[in-house]
């Protein structure tokens, strides 16, 4: 009996660590592409859209305003390639930590932030799974000072929705490290929006939609639990075929209040668009990202456009 079990609990595990390494394996393999290349990238609209996306949450939430202290310390979870390391520069961050699984990823990071010439702020960078271990039993003290007035999870807390166990590990990493009244911000694929996708599809392929940017292949319509909901999900020049799980919204934000998280702001990419253009800085923003050139025409075609709108930004206090 306790054999079966143990092979049982033995399989269970290496098919969960399948994903999981499928997801690292792919960031690992990923070309670290210096300025030139990334310009050049296919995707390249869709990319400063992500971008400046992300630079509006860290401009509303990221920063502290009216402080006698106003350098903020950073805790950057799935960092990545470092890419947003100049924004939380730009906010006025007084410390940074990046953390992400993908180890070749987590190198990247802290060269580019060796590269990083004006205000170069104190930063430590660790590989790490976050959504499987508590980050405080496997990282060193830290030097940076803890805790963090801002938790960042761009682009990466859906792949924790493959079990629940993974989310709370996750929340429990986000909660324990934020200061009372500090803001947890993200992105992330919106489910509303890809239910509607889904539910548009072509009726012969009726798992499958997408278009010459993107595609997502989602394992079945329905799913008995609100956790490992899965689907593939490309993206041309960025994503090759990674497995990534469904974020029921309402759900998370139940489960978030019990680690004491509180929501804030939660919109689709097209209504933060459709809101923040009007602000003077932002729009301004938009143009010197080259989101939109001087006449305000999108960078984007169509298809880069359907695929940046199957995301959301939200912050939690
Ligand atoms: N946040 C960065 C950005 O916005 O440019 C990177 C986003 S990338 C789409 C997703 C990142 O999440 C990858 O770097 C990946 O390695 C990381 N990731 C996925 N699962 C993770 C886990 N369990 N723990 C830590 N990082 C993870």
């Amino acid at each position: 009996r306790r054999d079966l079990d143990e092979s049982a609990e033995n399989a269970r595990k290496r098919w969960k660590e399948g994903d999981v390494r499928t997801v690292a394996d792919h960031y690992n393999a990923r070309p670290n592409t210096d300025r030139e290349a990334r310009v050049d990238s296919p995707i390249i609209g869709l990319k400063r859209f992500n971008n400046w996306i992300k630079s509006v949450l860290i401009g509303r939430f990221g920063r502290r305003e009216g402080d006698a202290t106003p350098l903020i310390k950073v805790l950057d979870l799935g960092c990545g390639k470092g890419g947003d390391l100049q924004k939380w520069s730009k906010a006025g961050t007084g410390g940074y930590v990046g953390i992400d699984i993908a180890t070749v990823s987590v190198e990247q990071a802290r060269s580019r932030w060796e590269g990083i010439r004006f205000n170069r702020f104190p930063a430590e960078f660790y590989a790490l799974d976050c959504f499987e271990s508590s980050i405080d039993e496997v990282l060193p003290p830290a030097t940076i000072e803890r805790p963090f007035d801002v938790v960042s999870m761009q682009f990466c807390m859906h792949y924790a929705f493959e079990t629940e166990e993974k989310v709370r590990t996750m929340l429990a990493n986000v909660a324990r490290h934020l200061k009372p009244g500090g803001v947890f911000i993200g992105t992330i694929p919106d489910a509303k929006n890809l239910f509607e996708h889904l539910d548009a599809a072509d009726p012969d392929n009726p798992l499958v939609f997408g278009n010459s940017v993107y595609s997502v292949k989602f394992d079945s319509r329905e799913c008995d639990s609100i956790y490992g909901h899965r689907y593939t999900f490309y993206l041309q020049d960025a994503v090759e075929e990674v497995p990534e799980y469904v974020v029921y919204w309402d759900p998370f934000v139940e489960l978030a209040q019990e680690y004491g998280l509180e929501l804030r702001f939660h919109a689709d990419f097209q209504t933060v668009f459709a809101e923040e253009q009007g602000d003077p800085y932002f729009s301004n923003l938009l143009r010197r990202m080259k989101v939109m050139d001087a006449e305000g025409n999108a960078e984007m075609d169509e298809d880069q456009l359907d695929a940046a709108m199957l995301y959301l930004g939200f912050a939690f206090v």
